[in-house]
């Protein structure tokens, strides 16, 4: 069939298996030349598509869960939203989640993903307690920070290159209602955005959102979004009323009148400089989850994510850099955010490091190709990285000055038998 990430490019033929039991996935694995495992496909470019994949969505079941605790067991192909569903009305929440629920839970080891709490919480992988594999050749291993703590370690923001997670045990937060409350406060320009982030370190979450078109004074205009759960209100789940975008809209429709215009209409629709509120978690941390499909908003062409993070020393001056390029450029995205990250982690190829972080997503056309080459430059020069699950398009170099730890991944490769695990990502970025 023909196989893409969210972003919709690349798209290729891929041929699609999806195992129900541990016996049928170890038969395909052992009769696949080359082969990557696969959840939900949010993962924006490639790193979930090659000649065969093996997705883990059928591994599906809830193992075990300890109500004094909070330890879940769970199949890998199990989604967050599920989890959500299981257990928020009990009372527990992730320790950490992405920007849309419907993520596998294999999927946020594999690209250990981050959430608005990263400065508090670190990523996913700091509440994982240990991973069940199965490796290329067959072996079933289960592995933790002290058993076979390499492959751990290389498996938590590895793109699945280690192997195939089947189970994975991690530590829910307990909370009292399924509210939040919250604070959106407006910052006239990146300096002031940068300083409120500071000031509010505080708050469990905290994210900005970025208008990302703004020049001159306005140069990194935000709304920065705080977020605490409430201690009141009931646990009850809503029933999401999901609509869907129908067809794939004209690639045209998103062009730099059309965000400059959202990006007014948005930044000033709050006129206070500080207002406090009240959210479901759903809306609080799902906003496009309502929205099914909305990656079609980007026509046929599909789009780029592009997420950087810099080291905190020169993050303040990088990032105005990027925004003077992205402004000046006038390619400018619905969706971006700014974020301050805690400390990174042990993993060698986690993406998050202390400092800042900004994601936007991009048209896919040859002039935008063009600008992000320019953007991976300035990222590089400041001693920041691209993250993996949002990548399309980096080339190897860029990988591997990012990632200098990418050889310690390849010696865990060999030492798993994991020669025949790639992603066309892997390959473009030369991975051995
Ligand atoms: C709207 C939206 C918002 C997002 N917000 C955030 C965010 O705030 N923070 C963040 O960190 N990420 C974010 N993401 C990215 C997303 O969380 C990651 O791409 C996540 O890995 C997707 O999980 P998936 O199940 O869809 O995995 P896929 O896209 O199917 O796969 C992603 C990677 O995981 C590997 N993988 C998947 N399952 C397994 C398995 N069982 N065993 C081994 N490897 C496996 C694949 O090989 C691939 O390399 C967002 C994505 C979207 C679409």
């Amino acid at each position: 069939m023909k196989l893409s990430g969210w972003g919709r490019c690349p798209v290729v033929e891929a041929q699609v298996l999806a195992p129900d039991t541990l016996a049928v996935m170890r038969r395909d694995v052992a009769d696949s030349d080359a082969f990557i495992a696969r959840g939900l496909g949010r993962s924006y470019g490639d790193s979930a598509l090659a000649p065969v994949v093996l997705s883990a969505l059928r591994l599906d079941r809830l193992l075990a869960f300890d109500d004094e605790t909070g330890e879940l067991e769970c199949e890998a192909g199990v989604s967050l939203d599920t989890l959500l569903k299981v257990f928020v009305p009990k009372g527990w929440f992730l320790p950490v989640t992405p920007g849309t629920s419907f993520v596998s839970v294999g999927g946020a080891v594999a690209s250990d993903v981050h959430g608005k709490n990263h400065h508090g919480a670190g990523s996913f992988s700091a509440h994982v307690l240990g991973l069940k594999m199965l490796l290329g050749n067959g072996e079933v291993l289960d592995c933790d920070r002290t058993s076979h703590a390499d492959l751990f370690r290389a498996t938590c923001g590895g793109m699945g290159l280690t192997g195939i997670i089947l189970a994975v045990r991690l530590r829910l937060q307990r909370i009292a209602s399924a509210w939040m409350r919250t604070t959106t406060l407006k910052a006239n320009n990146l300096d002031d955005a940068l300083d409120l982030f500071e000031a509010r370190r505080d708050a469990t979450y905290s994210v900005a959102w970025i208008d990302c078109l703004a020049r001159g004074r306005a140069l990194g205009r935000s709304l920065l979004m705080l977020g605490e759960h409430d201690a009141k209100g009931e646990l009850a789940d809503t029933a999401d009323h999901i609509r869907s975008v129908p067809v794939d809209f004209p690639a045209g429709l998103l062009n730099r009148y059309s965000v400059a215009a959202f990006n007014t209409l948005y930044y000033h629709r709050q006129l206070r400089r500080e207002v406090d509120g009240r959210s479901h978690f759903r809306p609080y941390f799902y906003p496009l989850d309502g929205i099914r499909d909305w990656n079609r908003l980007y026509g046929k062409p599909g789009f780029l994510q592009y997420q950087c993070v810099l080291p905190a020393q020169s993050g303040r001056e990088g990032m105005k850099l990027l925004l003077e390029t992205i402004a000046q450029a006038g390619e400018g995205s619905f969706l971006a955010v700014l974020k301050i990250f805690g400390p990174g982690n042990d993993n060698p190829l986690s993406f998050p490091m202390a400092g800042p972080t900004l994601a936007l997503d991009f048209r896919n056309t040859p002039k935008v190709r063009e600008l992000l080459e320019r953007l991976d430059a300035i990222v590089l020069d400041h001693g920041g990285r691209l993250y993996l699950t949002k990548d399309a398009r980096m080339s190897a170099a860029t990988f591997k000055r990012g990632y200098p730890r990418w050889e310690e991944m390849a010696q865990v490769r060999t030492r798993h038998h994991a020669e025949r695990i790639a992603s066309l990502q892997s390959r473009r970025l030369e991975i051995p």
